[in-house]
């Protein structure tokens, strides 16, 4: 193996470290102590441990956090009831609606309806628009992750020919967006794309984010790249249940130049990085000072 491990693990303990100075400075300095409100509607069970792990990190962080937990036939009106309370609560800086809702439930409706500032997941139309015009937004956490580590390991991102595997709205879209704004040379695949291995090695940053189990080859990705792998797939193998990511790490970590490893790589930079906005959203909500390399 060559390749440089990037330690999501170790970078996020670091940015929840800064998180937690930010937010003792505003509490000391300004009183203000960021809260961030979760809800959560049924009974998923990753969407409850997801919950329950955000909850405990914002309160490791000094954080206050407001969790509310409604049954899966929760009416869409009161949904929307809810979001509008929180809207309008000073001590709530940040709402997260934790997706997937169930059927019954307009997902884009609900999303649009937070108010866009306190919008910590940044799915809302207008953070997606601000975005996309280079304008100050607020930025969704898994790609703001994965943004803030290929910034530490290769320092400006200016000029390389990037690949975005993957077009949703909450990975490769704004993946692809924040590449532009740091002046990558981007390219955005997907299913249709032709020639994808091509694609691939012509870059010199490969964003994989897939969903497809060890779909990406070392030898795909050109010598010395920077291989940032977003895929979380649990297999069996060798008679174990196992994650893995959308590249195969062991080929790809012979050639590439650096690679973030899964599990510990993209993962936990991204509860780290909801910490992160809602510290911001909290220091625009009072007109403060915001802090220094939590943002895009
Ligand atoms: P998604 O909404 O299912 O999107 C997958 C994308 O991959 C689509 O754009 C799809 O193309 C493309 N794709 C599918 N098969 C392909 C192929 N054979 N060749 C090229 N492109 C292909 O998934 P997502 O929500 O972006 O998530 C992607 C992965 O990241 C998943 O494993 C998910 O669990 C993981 N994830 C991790 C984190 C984290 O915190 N680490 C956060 C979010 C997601 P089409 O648009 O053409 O269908």
């Amino acid at each position: 193996m060559s390749a440089t491990i990037i330690d999501g693990k170790a970078f996020a303990a670091k940015v929840r470290g800064q998180v937690a100075e930010h937010v003792a400075r505003l509490k000391a300095d300004h009183g203000v102590t960021p809260g961030l409100a979760v809800v959560l509607v049924g009974e998923d069970p990753a969407s409850q441990v997801y919950v329950r792990s955000k909850g405990k990190q914002t309160v490791e962080v000094g954080m206050n956090s407001y969790e509310h937990k409604l049954s899966p036939d929760t009416p869409e009106a009161e949904l929307l009831a809810l979001i509008d309370q929180l809207n309008n609560d000073p001590a709530v800086h940040g709402i997260l609606v934790q997706l997937p809702l169930p059927k019954h439930l307009n997902e884009d409706l609900v999303i649009n309806a937070i108010n866009p500032a306190k919008d910590v997941d940044g799915f809302h139309i207008s953070n997606v628009g601000l975005l996309a015009t280079g304008q100050k937004s607020m930025v969704p956490c898994t790609p703001l992750g994965c943004l803030m580590m290929l910034r530490e390991h290769l320092g400006s991102l200016a000029g390389n020919n990037a690949v975005a595997i993957g077009r949703s709205n909450i990975v490769g879209k704004p993946m692809a967006q924040l590449l532009l704004r740091d002046s990558c040379t981007v390219t955005i695949a997907h299913s249709r794309t032709k020639d994808l291995p091509a694609v691939v090695r012509a870059a010199e940053i490969v964003i994989a984010a897939v969903g497809r189990p060890e779909m990406v080859p070392g030898d795909w990705i050109a010598p010395g790249a920077t291989v940032i792998d977003v895929g979380i797939n649990r297999i069996e193998r060798d008679g174990k249940n196992v994650l893995v990511g959308d590249c195969d790490f062991a080929s790809c970590a012979e050639i590439a130049g650096a690679i973030t490893p899964v599990p510990g790589g993209v993962g936990p930079m991204t509860i780290a990085c909801l910490l992160a906005n809602t510290v911001t959203a909290a220091c625009r909500a009072n007109g403060l000072a915001e802090p220094e390399g939590l943002t895009a």
